[in-house]
């Protein structure tokens, strides 16, 4: 519906062109000798991306905020004479002194990629009295999986997770600094995490009735944490502005998650900066602190900050964590919002020649943005063949390109990749660049309207007849007319400069479609706080269609409520975007 991506690439190629490892390798081989979870190394680090900021002539603004964190220290479980590593998960509480119970393992299994419990025959742990018990289970202990413990009345979870080394993490589902909304989830409970041979050993020892200690250090507080940040301005309406942007803080020296990030985007400023005459709209690039000890903490302050601003002028946020990896040469899984599918498969396409696949984003990876309403694309990027993952023996972890080194301490130097890397540059620097150089944003919102349908038809099959979304889908029928109508209009404006009023007509009103149709997609919480680090369903209040049918009777009233105000919701969203889209045409 806009300037083809073909040509819009092509535009590019001189800054493609000028992509290189020279800056970037160099600012990997420092990172890899900072262990960027501790406060001292994290200044260090921001010192370092400034610094070479300022060597290359960029101009850099250093944000100075104190967020909330969480610093694990040691940890162990001692159990039968014998001292087991273990793995504090960040936000954990500290129990220095040792925390004494009974063993029990709950057979639950959870979700590898999002800690959530999968539901079937194996999930139930309910008739296990977990109270006042040490809780051995399967998987990483992260957010959904610590609270389902917490919740049972465990007294601490011990994750097993599922190779030799246990992995670094955060156990808590509040998203960023905690506000009053989400203290009462912040997790007053023990957890830590132990490798897979250890964990057997426990489990078979809680099958003998034995009991085990945990002991934990971690520090919790306000640490003053800097925020670098890049604004390349734009030609024509330097107003407006993709955001570009990733975490710089990591577990130990975590080079494949997020080093190699971190140098990525010191490439792309390097690149931006000096084809600055080439660039259309404005494109900011920021690196977080905070992320693995904080829960994003660091983008979570910036989406506080500048709210309303990202609110009214931000087009687009881009996220970059683990590009260029060992062995990540496919694009399988890749993170995007149904309107930006088509632009991020065209950029991979362009760049790599092969057919990228995607997936719904996960509620992870700095997406602080989604109560905003900004279409996103890109969170992970390249992984490794199934077929090499399969043939090691691997088992999925959530970055470094699908290397188990993943929120360990090998995760090294040899996990970066330069060849990967070269080319994950370029991917980034595309969809960055293209999207802020195209005459109108390349979303296609008629996308979402299918998902969407596609999510209701779902739904509507689970609910029975018993309630009817004919509403829903009246207003998704008249949007998508709506939509088809505005593409053509779209069209017409492809030869205008970026910055003509018609254009900037058609930007606004693909911005505020974002705004109404992100939130129903992916949050329940309110616009400017932030949803829960757990996942969350499409169309997220209508997803309780899907128990209504086999609900006892007492529960079924409620949750037809529940939908009625979640249909309201979704109907009002939808004949605004649909007015917005009509305003943009007349
Ligand atoms: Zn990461």
């Amino acid at each position: 519906m806009t300037d083809s991506p073909t040509d819009l690439l092509n535009s590019l190629a001189p800054l493609l062109d000028e992509v290189s490892l020279e800056a970037p390798w160099a600012l990997i081989e420092r990172f890899a000798t900072l262990k960027r979870e501790h406060p001292d190394d994290v200044r260090t680090a921001a010192r370092e991306i400034v610094s070479r900021l300022e060597r290359l002539g960029v101009p850099v603004t250093v944000h100075e905020p104190e967020i909330y964190l969480s610093l694990p220290g040691a940890a162990r479980v001692e159990a039968e004479g014998r001292t087991i590593r273990a793995k504090p998960l960040a936000m954990s509480r500290p129990c220095p002194e040792g925390l004494s119970a009974p063993l029990v393992f709950a057979p639950t299994d959870f979700d590898p990629n999002t800690d959530q419990v999968i539901s079937g025959p194996s999930a139930d742990d309910a008739a296990l009295d977990l109270r006042g018990k040490l809780v051995l289970a399967h998987g990483f202990g992260m957010s959904s999986m610590a609270r389902h413990f917490e919740e049972r009345g465990a007294a601490g979870l011990i994750a097993v997770h599922p190779g030799k080394n246990p992995h670094w993490g955060i156990c808590s589902t509040v998203w960023g600094t905690p506000d009053l909304r989400d203290l009462p989830r912040k997790p007053d409970f023990v957890v830590v995490s132990v490798n897979h041979p250890d964990g057997l050993a426990l489990i078979e020892l809680a099958g003998r009735g034995g009991s085990a200690t945990v002991f934990a250090a971690l520090e919790e507080g306000w640490y003053p944490s800097p925020i670098p940040v890049v604004t390349i301005p734009g030609t024509e309406e330097p107003e407006s502005f993709v955001l570009l942007h990733g975490h710089y803080d990591s577990w130990d020296v975590g080079v494949g998650d997020n080093a190699v990030g971190d140098a990525c985007m010191l490439e792309i400023a390097r690149v931006l900066w000096k084809h600055r005459a080439l660039l259309k709209r404005s494109v900011r690039i920021a690196w977080w602190p905070g992320h693995s000890t904080g829960r994003y903490a660091g983008s979570t302050w910036f989406a506080d900050h500048y709210g309303v601003e990202l609110y009214e002028r931000c087009i687009a946020q881009v996220n970059c964590d683990s590009p260029g990896c060992r062995w990540a040469t496919e694009y399988l899984d890749v993170a995007w919002m149904p309107e930006a599918e088509g632009w991020a498969k065209a950029v991979i396409r362009a760049v790599t020649g092969k057919e990228a696949k995607g997936e719904r984003p996960y509620q992870a990876g700095d997406y602080s943005f989604n109560n905003i309403g900004i279409s996103s694309y890109f969170m992970l990027l390249s992984t490794m063949p199934p077929e090499l993952r399969a043939e090691k023996g691997y088992y999925t972890v959530g970055g470094c390109g699908g290397n188990i080194a993943w929120h360990t301490e090998e995760d090294t130097l040899e996990i970066a990749d330069r060849q990967v890397l070269l080319t994950d540059m370029k991917i980034y620097l595309a969809a960055v660049a293209g999207a802020a150089n195209a005459t109108i944003a390349p979303f296609d919102f008629g996308r979402t309207v299918e998902e969407f349908s596609r999510t209701l038809a779902g739904y509507q099959d689970a609910a029975g007849p018993e309630l009817r979304f004919d509403a829903s889908r009246a207003a998704l029928a008249e949007l998508g007319a709506a939509l088809r109508a505005f593409a053509r209009h779209c069209a017409s404006l492809r030869e205008l400069r970026a910055g003509d009023p018609a254009a900037r007509r058609a930007n606004a009103a693909l911005r505020r479609l974002a705004r109404l149709l992100v939130p129903v997609n992916y949050t329940t919480g309110p616009g400017f706080f932030h949803d829960p680090a757990e996942t969350i369903p499409p169309l997220p209040d209508l997803a309780p269609a899907l128990s209504l049918r086999d609900a006892p009777a007492a529960r079924r009233g409620f949750i037809r409520t529940h939908l009625i105000r979640g249909e309201n919701r979704l109907v009002a969203a939808l004949r605004d975007a649909r007015r917005v889209v009509e305003e943009a045409m007349a």
